[in-house]
């Protein structure tokens, strides 16, 4: 391998990663990617179980998308989406609103996840200010989501160690309410009566409904671990956002594109919301590529009022050659019926690694649904023990865990955000056999880290005894 490690360390700043695993002499460098599999620098193949960071749905190593991007690029490599308009970014928005939900057809782009959620907030500001609404500028995310980390993103998301360091900057107005942990429907129970629901009603009413702008959350959350929704959850949240003049927005970065087995995750849970932000899948990140997908009649709204304009913009949004990948990807999605795929494999998925709970006491729960899941993890299920603070600390962040993913040469994701979680999502082309062998991979994983625990519970101390993981 090339003297990369040394020149990563000394030149590149990666995105959260702890100094001590950039340092370490183990770094993975990777180079080479084909179907749902990557390799290192080295020559070591993993199955890529987080497709990315929920990323490539289509898989890796698509000459289709590559060649849409050469051929943009030497048609027209760039120009910009303000005043002017051009074919790719003309064509993925037609695509994108032939597939959304409702009448959810109108797209603005950008180029990340963040900067979705950012354009969210602003047109629900300017969708207000066009109604006479001047007060409304209150948002009400949920705990533990994610929403991305530039400053107003960051004021929605709701990871406590995310946001304390910069708290002071974060001046915008959230109140977080609850997330659909643990919030299950009960035989005869309505679901405006769950506490999840309830609780969104509570908060928009505390603030003063004439100051709140908008709501957002996933459709399933990833933070905190593939939160499903109680059935009705959607409808209720639709209800009550309707009831109190608030925008909905379905922040559906990771859900949409197929993860949940539909183009749009929303679609899953039958809710048209008003804006839905999208990024990752919508390229399967061959390029990077985000949005907004906002209800047709707002739009016209923030159009014919005074200000004529909705006052947001980025050079490189709606990049031409970003969106003719798009374009590529969606078709390939389409023509291949990738979110199909999805559709006919996800119990398999889903029971298998269900089955993984029933072998490992160190599996406290699976939830998920399509292929987007996580394993939340403890000491020992039979004895209800959690892990103490020093197992967690070794295990996260940049610790055991990571150290028995990659050598079981499987990239699930080890997240140790509100509780030690594996999270599970693999690019939407994995078929059967991928799936069996990822199972068999995490099932390694947890082997070891059931022997890892019993050698914790000795007291032995575990960073240096590599023979006790086994
Ligand atoms: N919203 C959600 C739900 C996400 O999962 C993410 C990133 O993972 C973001 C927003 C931010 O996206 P980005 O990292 O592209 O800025």
């Amino acid at each position: 391998m090339p003297d990369y490690r040394e020149r990563a360390r000394r030149h590149l700043i990666p995105h959260f990663t702890q100094a001590d695993a950039w340092r370490a002499d183990d770094l993975v460098v990777i180079e080479r990617g084909e179907g749902c599999y990557v390799w290192d620098a080295e020559g070591n193949k993993y199955l890529d179980a987080l497709a990315g960071l929920f990323c490539t749905n289509i898989g890796h190593g698509r000459t289709d998308l590559t060649a849409a991007a050469a051929k943009q690029m030497d048609k027209l490599a760039f120009y910009p989406n303000w005043g002017f308009a051009h074919p790719s970014a003309i064509e993925a928005a037609s695509m994108i609103a032939a597939v959304a939900p409702g009448d959810l057809d109108r797209v603005f782009f950008v180029s990340s996840g963040s900067e979705a959620v950012e354009s969210a907030i602003k047109f629900a500001r300017c969708h207000h200010l066009a109604n006479g609404d001047e007060q409304r500028h209150k948002v009400i995310a949920r705990h533990w989501a994610y929403h991305g980390t530039t400053l107003g993103a960051l004021t929605l998301t709701g990871i406590p160690n995310l946001r304390d360091p910069y708290l002071p900057m974060l001046a915008g107005h959230v109140r977080h309410v609850s997330n659909t942990l643990g919030c299950q429907l009960e035989p005869g129970q309505a679901a405006r009566e769950l506490p999840c629901v309830a609780d969104v009603e509570e908060a928009i009413l505390a603030e003063g409904p004439e100051t709140v702008a908008m709501m957002i959350a996933e459709p399933v959350q990833n933070g905190r671990g593939a939160l499903v929704p109680p059935e009705c959850y959607w409808q209720e949240l639709r209800r009550i956002c309707d009831r109190y003049g608030v925008l909905l927005c379905a922040d559906e970065v990771i859900n949409s594109f197929g993860r949940l087995g539909h183009w749009f995750g929303s679609e899953r849970f039958g809710v048209v919301p008003d804006m839905i932000t999208f990024a990752k899948g919508v390229t399967s990140a061959y390029q990077p590529l985000g949005g907004l997908l906002v209800r047709g009649p707002l739009v016209e709204r923030v159009w014919d009022s005074p200000a004529g304009t909705f006052l947001h913009g980025s050079t490189f949004g709606g990049h031409p050659v970003a969106t003719a990948v798009a374009v590529a990807n969606m078709t390939a999605l389409r023509d291949e019926d990738v979110p199909g795929n999805v559709l006919r494999n996800e119990v398999r998925l889903g029971d298998r690694l269900r089955a993984l709970m029933q072998a490992h006491p160190c599996v406290k729960d699976v939830r998920g649904t399509g292929y987007f899941y996580a394993l939340e993890l403890m000491r020992d299920r039979r004895s209800g023990a959690e892990l103490n603070a020093h197992e967690r600390a070794e295990l996260l962040p940049g610790g055991v865990l990571d150290r028995l993913v990659r050598d079981a040469r499987v990239l699930v994701r080890p997240d140790g955000r509100g509780a030690v979680m594996l999270s599970v999502a693999p690019p939407l082309v994995a078929d059967a056999a991928v799936i069996d062998d990822l199972v068999n991979r995490v099932d390694q994983v947890l082997d070891r880290l059931s022997g890892w625990l019993r050698t914790s519970e000795r007291g032995l101390d575990n960073s240096t005894h590599r023979e006790g993981d086994q």
